[in-house]
């Protein structure tokens, strides 16, 4: 027998959720260079860690690859959002590719700030996940001075030259919180640590984590519309988690969700990962207005205007400029 629901069943909808600038002008890049070039072009890793973003691109002639070496020479490549090492810039360029940059600008910040503590010879503690795409590319700006810090844990066993010069940076999908505990104990092993000229973590990933924590607390179950391979998505399954949420799941699709999450729940909480279009969230509104949960309240933490320009390549080639 399902336990009852006391009470109005509701949602409570969180904003900001959903794309973010940098994924917005990574998935216009592609759209365009299809337009442009005509079909294939090829796009360096998932353009943004998104199931059905990539799926809907490959139907209209994208050819998703993991490296520039599977690319015919003479093709239009995209490099993803989460940027590349120097070696790929360079690795496309002697086979000829044809590519545009759709590194997300916030993400090139912290290359550029890599490339300058690097320079003047600091150690740089990188936070962020062993694998990642993102880590990678910043990785390889600096391999030399780049040593990664996966967790708050992991500090303990960090060695350093010299402890007088040392820098934190940060990917830029981390959990605010976590990342905050990291660099906590990671001053107090090395009191000289140096912080980022500015926050690594991006506006996208701090706004999102803001609004899921109050929609958390009054939510007995939040779903989380994202992608297993989207950080910023899965973070936001844990901020739930940590703020008050008493279950919290994560989907790619409104199909996934169980009838068994709903047991007793009277409040929903909703939110989406940066790379998630919103039709995915209606999807997700919609089977919840089917079960009974169809009373939507959006909660607001901030407003975003944010947009960037296309990538200076394809900007010159849609202009006619050769
Ligand atoms: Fe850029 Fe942040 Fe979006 Fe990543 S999540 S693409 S860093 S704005």
């Amino acid at each position: 027998e399902d336990t009852p629901v006391i009470g109005r069943k509701r949602v409570l909808l969180a904003a900001p959720r959903g794309y973010c600038a940098g994924v917005d002008r990574a998935v216009i890049a592609v759209e365009k260079a299809l337009d442009h070039y005509g079909s294939p072009v090829y796009v360096r890793k998932q353009i943004v860690h998104n199931i059905h973003v990539v799926t809907e691109l490959e139907k209209r002639g994208a050819i998703f690859v993991d490296e520039v070496d599977e690319v015919p020479t003479g093709s239009t490549i995209v490099f993803s959002a989460h940027g590349v090492a120097p070696t790929v810039v360079q690795g496309a360029a002697d086979r000829g590719l044809h590519a545009i940059d759709a590194t997300c600008p916030l993400v090139t910040k912290v290359h550029r700030e890599a490339v300058r503590f690097a320079r003047d010879d600091f150690e740089i503690l990188l936070i962020g996940h062993e694998g990642h795409e993102e880590v990678e590319g910043t990785a390889g700006e600096a391999p030399e001075h780049i040593t990664l810090v996966t967790s708050p844990d992991a500090v303990a066993t960090i060695e350093v030259k010299d402890p007088d010069k040392v820098v934190w940076l940060s990917q830029t999908t981390l959990s605010v919180d976590e990342t905050m505990e990291t660099v906590r104990r990671l001053r107090e092993r090395f009191p000289n640590l140096q912080d980022p000229p500015s926050d690594d973590i991006c506006y996208a990933t701090q706004n999102r984590q803001v609004a899921i924590k109050k929609v958390a607390r009054d939510s007995d179950l939040v779903i989380v519309v994202g992608s297993a391979n989207s950080s910023n998505s899965v973070r936001l399954v844990e901020v739930a988690l940590e703020h008050g949420a008493k279950a919290a799941y994560r989907v790619d699709y409104a199909s996934e969700l169980k009838q068994e999450w709903f047991d007793g729940v009277r409040t929903v909480g909703v939110t989406s990962g940066a790379s998630v279009p919103e039709e995915l969230v209606d999807e997700v509104l919609g089977l919840l207005a089917g079960a009974g949960y169809g009373d939507v309240e959006e909660v607001k933490t901030a407003e975003e205007d944010l947009i960037f320009s296309l990538p200076k390549e394809l900007r010159r080639d849609l202009n006619g400029n050769t």
